[in-house]
């Protein structure tokens, strides 16, 4: 099944052997593209490979992943370049690009989309926004649908539709033999299980094949609210109470100067809420009006809209460093909003927020062990982190944002393995409580036994 027919030499090939090698971009350190090439979203992430490889097809990823396991070369695989941890670049070793891997075959009839991995979540939803279709991925359109697919996918859609990966039918893998092999419920149910929640443990995926549902219009958009205790424990409480249609997801944090916040604010704590409600426009209102009613918005930018309007323009040269945490609570009453807000106010960030989703909805209702995403259960996810600017003040700002963490822990200890940084083993086994760790170890085992694939919340093949 696979298309690599051309030979590779077991010794690291030059760069000249590598330009012969694939029909993509191959960008060395003396290409005047490389300094670009190398940049990932957060900055901070400072690292080198020898050469990066713009895949240009399923043939030249096979043939890239049997070169690194030959050669030894470490391998980083990169779709949107969004991980915090910098997993998608590698220092010495070859970058799998999938950048320019953008193909998207929609079946509008039919409600499906074969999209290749290079695309990103902004490209896919307005991309089948033109039909009126959409599913669920993350709350930024620059995120590429590989890294956050295969993580699970909490979004704008997670109560009506479920996380992303409760849309996926099947994938196209590159595993790490080399083969490129078709997966989903029948055929190699288990990796197509593992590739649910898992992340990149397990091969390179290429395409992968999602349900779209149809979603022509929604209502929501930004709504602006003054941050104290009462405000933020009675948004929690409106967005637990409010149906699965709406989704939400709330950011406490200092007010940027945004010319339509008056000055006075500028600065000051708010809540900074995204909320999206999937049906239609009257019912749509009626859910919105509790959030309205809380306290006099700051500003309010709810209105019925297009689903992929949902996704902001984004800087190109934004490249923050960030110290974060992320973990699940049951509840923010007024005790832990106090928390919240008594922490925000000691950072010396140029940005702390915190960031709360509440749940539910279809996201719970899939049993928590039909996907390698464990948290079904979990009522809130909670993000933390201060955004900041000055590498050597680096030790403050994770001394601030762990004492956070243990500030508002709750009794849960699981965690989204999306938003996880560089935490160690014990918080990669939060990512894959009890027997999913077991599963997908037994899982890695049989199709990456050498951890080619080990730059990620690495599984190894052996616990
Ligand atoms: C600004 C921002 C907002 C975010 N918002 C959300 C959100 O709302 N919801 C949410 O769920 N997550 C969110 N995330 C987290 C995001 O899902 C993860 O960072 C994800 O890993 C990013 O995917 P990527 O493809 O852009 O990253 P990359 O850095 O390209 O990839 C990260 C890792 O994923 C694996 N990987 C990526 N593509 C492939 C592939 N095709 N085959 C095999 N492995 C692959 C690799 O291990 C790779 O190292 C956000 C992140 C950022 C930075």
């Amino acid at each position: 099944m696979t298309s690599s027919n051309r030979s590779i030499s077991i010794t690291a090939p030059s760069i000249s052997e590598l330009r012969a090698l694939f029909n993509g971009r191959v960008i060395a350190p003396d290409d005047a593209r490389y300094e670009q090439a190398r940049t990932v979203f957060y900055g901070g992430i400072d690292r080198h490979p020898a050469a990066i490889v713009r895949v240009a097809d399923a043939g030249d990823v096979s043939r890239l992943v049997s070169l690194a396991r030959e050669t030894g070369t470490e391998l980083a695989i990169r779709s949107g370049g969004h991980s915090s941890v910098g997993f998608s670049t590698t220092e010495g070793g070859i970058v799998l690009d999938l950048s320019n891997m953008k193909d998207l075959q929609i079946d509008v009839e039919g409600q499906t989309a074969w999209a290749e991995t290079g695309l990103t979540a902004g490209e896919f939803t307005s991309a089948v926004g033109v039909h009126g279709l959409a599913i669920g991925f993350g709350d930024t359109g620059s995120v590429g649908i590989g890294g956050l697919t295969l993580g699970g996918g909490v979004g704008y859609l997670v109560r009506k539709y479920g996380l992303t990966i409760d849309d996926l039918l099947a994938a196209e893998v590159v595993t790490a033999d080399g083969q490129l092999l078709h997966v989903d419920n029948n055929s190699h149910p288990d990796l197509f299980w593992a590739i649910r929640g898992g992340g990149g443990n397990f091969g390179v995926v290429t395409r992968f094949q999602f349900r779209l549902h149809k979603v022509d219009s929604v209502v929501g958009g930004m709504l602006i609210l003054p941050a104290t205790a009462d405000v933020i424990a009675r948004f929690m409480a409106e967005a637990e109470a409010a149906p699965d249609e709406l989704s939400t997801i709330a950011n406490v944090m200092g007010a940027p100067p945004m010319p339509f916040l008056p000055a006075e604010v500028h600065g000051k704590l708010i809540v900074f809420a995204m909320l999206v409600y999937a049906g239609d426009v009257e019912s749509g209102e009626r859910a919105l009006a509790p959030f309205r009613a809380i306290a006099t918005p700051l500003a309010d930018m709810m209105k019925p809209m297009s689903y992929p309007e949902i996704y902001q323009p984004e800087e190109g040269e934004y490249h923050p460093v960030a110290a974060g945490r992320t973990m699940f609570v049951d509840s923010i009453d007024r005790s832990v909003a106090e928390t919240i807000l008594n922490h925000l106010r000691s950072s010396t960030a140029s940005m702390a927020v915190a960031q709360l989703r509440v749940l539910g909805g279809a996201m719970a209702r899939v049993p928590v062990d039909a996907t390698a995403f464990a948290h079904r259960r979990s009522k809130i996810m909670v993000n933390l982190a201060a955004l900041y600017d000055k590498p050597e003040t680096k030790g403050t700002h994770e001394a601030w944002v762990s004492n956070f963490e243990s500030a508002i822990r709750q009794s849960y200890h699981g965690v989204y393995v999306n938003f996880l940084g560089n935490e160690g083993e014990a918080r990669i086994r939060a990512a894959y409580p009890g027997s999913t760790w077991d599963r997908l170890v037994s899982v890695k085992q049989r199709y990456d036994p050498t951890n080619l694939f080990r730059l990620n919340q690495n599984v190894p093949p052996k616990s």
